[in-house]
C-alpha cells in the first residue's frame, strides 16, 4: 500500500540556484569541474533510478522492503566501482585530480543533487548512501590499503576497490562507544586461528558486507585489526542485525555478534589497532564534511523551491523576511566551508604528510563539526519552512530531513571533537 497522500504533491525543484551550482562555483579548477561534470552525467544516467526506487520503496508501509533495498545498495556500490568512484585510494589509471579531493567531491554531489546542465532539472542526493559509499570505500578501504601485506592486499582490497563488494568498519561497541580505547572484543590468537568473541553497534553496512575491519584487543592487552570474510554474511558464529535509525534509511546501520568466530590469522593486519583506527580519520572527517556540505545544497534547494511555490496570507512564503534569512545565511555559509573543503582536500593530496599532521588533524575535525551543525541547522530550517508537511514520512523522506541528526554523533560525537579541540588551545606543557 502506498502512504502518500494524493492531494500532496510531490515538491519538484522548480529553479536552479546558481550560488550552489558546483559547476559554477569560482573556488574549483577546470580539472575539478570536469570530473565533477563527469560524474554528474553518471549519476544522472546510471544512478538515479536506483535513488528513486530506494524512496519509492519507504511508502510501501506494509511490505516487506529491507531484502529489496539490500539488493539496490549492493548493486549501487557495484556501480560506482565501475568507474573508481567508490573507493579512490589506489589509482588504477591516472587522474588529473587528487584522490581525496575527488573522494569530497564524490561525497558533495552524491549528497547534494545537483541541477542538471542536461535535463534542467534536479537530481536528487542521498546521504545514506553516501554513508554506505564512505565505510565501505573509505573506512574499510584506507586503513587496510595503510596495513595490508600483498596477500591480505590481493584478497581483500583490490576485489572491494574494483568490484564494489559491500565492506564495514567495526569500531564502536556497547561500552566503548566515543571513547574507543575501552574496546573489549577479544580476538584471540591460537596459532593458526583467531577467535573473536564480543559485539559491535552502529555498524555501516555490518549486515550486507563481503568484509570487515574488526578492532578487538589481543592476547597481548594491545588492540589489533583483522579482516573478516563474512563469506556472504554466511560465516560461522557470526550474526549481523539492523539497527532502525530515524533518517540514514539506506546506510544498514547494524548490529554484529561475534561468538567464538573463527578468523584465519592470515587476516590479522601487523601494528596497532588504534594507530591503524586513527589513521583514516582526518579523511573521514573531510569526506563527512563534504557529505555536510552536500546535505546543505540539498536542504536549501527544498527550502528555496517550497518557499517560492507556497503561498500563505496572500503571499509566497518567500516574500516573508523570517522564511528568505535563513536560506541566504545558510547559502552563505555553504559557500564558504565548500572554499574551506576544496582547499583542505587539494593541500591533502600535494603533501600527504600533512594529512598527519596534528594542527591538519585538528582543522579538519572543526571543519567536520562546523558542517554537521550547518547540515542539521539547514535541516531544521527547511522543517519549519516545510510547516505540517515535514512532519509526514512523505516529504521527509524525499528530503532525507532527519539524515543530518545522525552525523553529530558519526565519525566522533561532536562534544568529544569539541572538548579535545578545546583542550588544545589550553595546554600548557
Ligand atoms: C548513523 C551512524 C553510523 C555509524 N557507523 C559506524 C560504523 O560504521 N562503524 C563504527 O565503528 N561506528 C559507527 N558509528 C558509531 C559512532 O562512531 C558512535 O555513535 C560515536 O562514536 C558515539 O558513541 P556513542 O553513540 O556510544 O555515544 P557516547 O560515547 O555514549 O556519547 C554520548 C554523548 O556524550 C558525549 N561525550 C562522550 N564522551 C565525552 C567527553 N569526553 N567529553 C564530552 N562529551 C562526551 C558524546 O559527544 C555524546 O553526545 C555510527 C554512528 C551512527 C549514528
Amino acid at each position: 500500500m502506498d502512504t502518500r497522500l494524493p492531494e500532496f504533491p510531490k515538491l519538484e525543484i522548480s529553479r536552479i540556484i546558481p550560488e550552489l551550482d558546483l559547476l559554477n562555483n569560482p573556488i574549483l579548477n577546470v580539472k575539478e569541474k570536469e570530473f565533477l561534470a563527469e560524474f554528474f552525467e553518471y549519476m544522472e544516467e546510471n544512478l538515479e533510478k536506483h535513488l528513486k526506487n530506494l524512496e519509492e520503496l519507504n511508502y510501501s508501509a506494509e511490505e516487506p522492503i529491507q531484502e529489496k533495498k539490500r539488493e539496490i545498495v549492493a548493486n549501487f556500490m557495484k556501480k560506482l566501482a565501475e568507474k573508481g568512484y567508490y573507493s579512490t585510494v589506489i589509482d588504477f589509471e591516472d587522474h588529473d585530480v587528487g584522490n581525496v579531493t575527488r573522494n569530497a567531491l564524490i561525497a558533495l554531489a552524491l549528497c547534494g543533487g545537483f541541477w542538471s546542465p542536461n535535463s534542467d532539472r534536479y537530481i536528487n542526493g542521498n546521504w545514506s548512501i553516501e554513508m554506505g559509499r564512505l565505510s565501505g570505500g573509505t573506512l574499510y578501504c584506507n586503513p587496510v590499503n595503510y596495513k595490508a601485506n600483498n596477500f591480505q592486499r590481493e584478497k581483500y582490497l583490490i576485489p572491494v576497490v574494483k568490484y564494489g563488494l559491500m565492506a564495514a568498519s567495526a569500531m564502536t561497541e556497547f561500552i566503548a562507544g566515543s571513547d574507543i580505547a575501552r574496546i573489549e572484543l577479544k580476538l584471540d590468537d591460537k596459532g593458526d586461528k583467531v577467535i573473536a568473541n564480543g559485539k559491535k553497534l552502529f555498524i555501516t553496512n555490518g549486515m550486507l558486507a563481503d568484509y570487515i575491519i574488526l578492532y578487538g584487543r589481543l592476547n597481548s592487552g594491545r588492540l589489533g585489526g583483522i579482516i573478516v570474510d563474512t563469506d556472504h554474511q554466511q560465516l560461522k558464529n557470526f550474526e549481523s542485525s539492523r539497527v532502525r535509525t530515524y533518517g540514514m534509511n539506506d546506510a544498514f546501520v547494524s548490529r554484529l555478534v561475534f561468538k567464538d568466530t573463527e578468523l584465519p590469522k592470515e587476516n590479522l593486519l601487523e601494528g596497532d589497532g588504534l594507530d591503524i583506527m586513527f589513521h583514516q580519520l582526518t579523511e573521514e572527517r573531510l569526506v563527512i564534511s563534504a557529505e555536510a556540505i552536500g546535505d546543505c545544497i540539498k536542504k536549501l534547494f527544498f527550502s528555496h523551491s517550497f518557499a517560492l511555490q507556497r503561498e500563505q496570507f496572500k503571499h509566497k512564503l518567500h516574500q516573508y523576511q523570517i522564511i528568505r534569512f535563513p536560506i541566504a545565511e545558510n547559502m552563505r555559509q555553504t559557500n564558504l566551508f565548500i572554499s574551506a573543503l576544496i582547499n583542505y582536500a587539494r593541500e591533502i593530496d600535494s603533501r600527504t604528510q600533512i594529512a598527519s599532521s596534528k594542527i591538519m588533524a585538528s582543522q579538519i575535525m572543526g571543519l567536520k563539526i562546523q558542517t554537521c551543525e550547518l547540515a542539521f541547522q539547514s535541516s531544521i530550517d527547511l522543517f519549519r519552512t516545510m510547516g505540517g508537511r515535514a512532519f509526514t514520512e512523505q516529504y521527509c523522506n524525499e528530503m532525507g530531513l532527519l539524515d543530518a541528526f545522525c552525523m553529530v554523533h558519526g565519525g566522533g560525537s561532536h562534544y568529544v571533537l569539541g572538548d579535545a579541540e578545546s583542550r588544545r588551545f589550553f595546554k600548557t606543557k
